[in-house]
């Protein structure tokens, strides 16, 4: 049998990521790869940088695109601050939080959680409670927006919190960056780390990371060795380094670069306070269509994510049925549960150029066709007309 080449279909992506990549973004990528250590290509690593200050709004100048998708974002903030037997409180609302647990046991790490309620924002209280607790606490990691429940936590106060009680701070905003308003230095995040196939619509596979000066001393004063060869920034920084000449550590996924580079400029044209600005508003539009429907959603209306809507399954529904109904019928992927939400909630993901008008009313037609195929009691032909007002007003 000869193996054809593969034509993926085109779908609309309205899950927890990867979400719809712009074209723009992928005609870049089809252009010529030149080399890694090309003087082109090193203007375009420094262009990359300030873009990607820009998107943090940081003056960070250990700024990056880690060549490796979300999760090694979160293993290089991990790897390079935690020294075994160091104490790090770990808020935990969802499942990334976990995978935050893991990070620094496997790091030789003291791990001390803050559980929260799924659906909820980390509680600063708590947080708090837990330093007093833990005196000796080093650093203290949360999740800005958990993708698993669609909760936002307010970052600024819980930095706020573990700088009081002198720990250093590792922020996931995987899913929040450029969704959600985010400001890296004003806030005095020390280690932040996100995705680039969330709110930043490139494709899978990429992790903007950023280090402030105090997180840079803490690497730079290591006892030990960083585990992780490839993810050591002390190694990294020769590649993606300041002033000095750059030196070979890994082939950068060169390609993949130009995409991100092309979908920070799409993002540099909006202007990110109007990209933050259209989440908000087109969340606001689809809720109100899933809300005339009779779905509800599972997070408090002041701690919700515009980017990722996490509503609950209606009583005997065959959740599965109804998402193999969108993708087949009418091309278009949400996102089941994840973790202790599994069979629970849909996640609707609105997220960078896939949150927009059509997408919507696309997604709350075919919900609504859907839910009558599988008999679920919920209100008819009313979606689309509330979303249009909600856009409207
Ligand atoms: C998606 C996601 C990750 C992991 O990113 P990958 O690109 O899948 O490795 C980490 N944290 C959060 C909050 C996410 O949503």
């Amino acid at each position: 049998m000869t193996i054809k080449s593969f034509h993926p279909p085109q779908r609309t992506l309205m899950g927890p990521g990867p979400s719809d990549v712009s074209p723009r973004v992928l005609s870049a990528m089809a252009r010529p790869t030149i080399g890694h250590l090309d003087p082109v290509f090193v203007t375009m690593m420094d262009e990359m940088k300030t873009l990607l200050k820009y998107a943090f709004k940081t003056d960070n100048e250990l700024t990056m695109p880690v060549s490796a998708p979300g999760s090694a974002g979160m293993e290089t903030c991990f790897v390079n601050l935690v020294e075994p037997g160091d104490k790090v409180i770990v808020c935990q609302n969802g499942v990334f939080g976990g995978r935050m647990k893991e990070n620094v046991e496997r790091c030789g790490g003291i791990a001390v959680m803050v559980q929260d309620d799924w659906g909820r924002a980390v509680d600063a209280q708590k947080l708090e409670d837990a330093l007093k607790a833990n005196k000796d606490a080093k650093i203290v990691a949360f999740v800005h927006a958990e993708t698993s429940t669609g909760a936002l936590s307010d970052a600024k106060t819980l930095v706020e919190i573990a700088h009081k009680y002198n720990c250093l701070t590792i922020v996931d905003a995987v899913t929040s960056l450029a969704g959600s308003k985010l400001l890296v230095d004003e806030w005095k995040i020390d280690a932040i780390y996100s995705g680039t196939q969330k709110c930043l619509s490139c494709t899978p596979g990429l992790s903007p990371v950023s280090f402030s000066a105090n997180a840079l001393e803490k690497i730079k004063n290591r006892k030990t060795k960083v585990q992780s060869w490839f993810m050591d920034l002390n190694l990294v920084m020769g590649y993606w380094g300041g002033a000095t000449k750059r030196a070979y550590h890994h082939t950068a996924p060169i390609n993949a670069l130009y995409g991100l580079h092309e979908s920070l400029v799409i993002l540099q044209e909006e202007g990110i306070e109007n990209s933050w600005a259209r989440h908000q508003k087109n969340h606001l539009a689809l809720r109100a269509g899933l809300e005339a429907m009779g779905l509800t959603f599972i997070v408090p209306e002041n701690e919700r994510l515009p980017q990722l809507n996490a509503i609950s399954i209606p009583e005997g529904v065959d959740e599965a049925a109804v998402r193999n109904i969108l993708l087949n019928d009418y091309q278009l992927e949400i996102g089941a549960g994840l973790g202790a939400m599994a069979g629970k909630v849909w996640r609707i993901g609105l997220m960078g150029h896939a949150s927009n008008q059509r997408n919507i009313l696309l997604c709350l037609n075919a919900l609504d066709d859907a839910l009558g195929r599988v008999k679920a009691p919920i209100k008819h032909g009313v979606a689309v007309a509330a979303a249009n007002k909600a856009f409207a007003g």
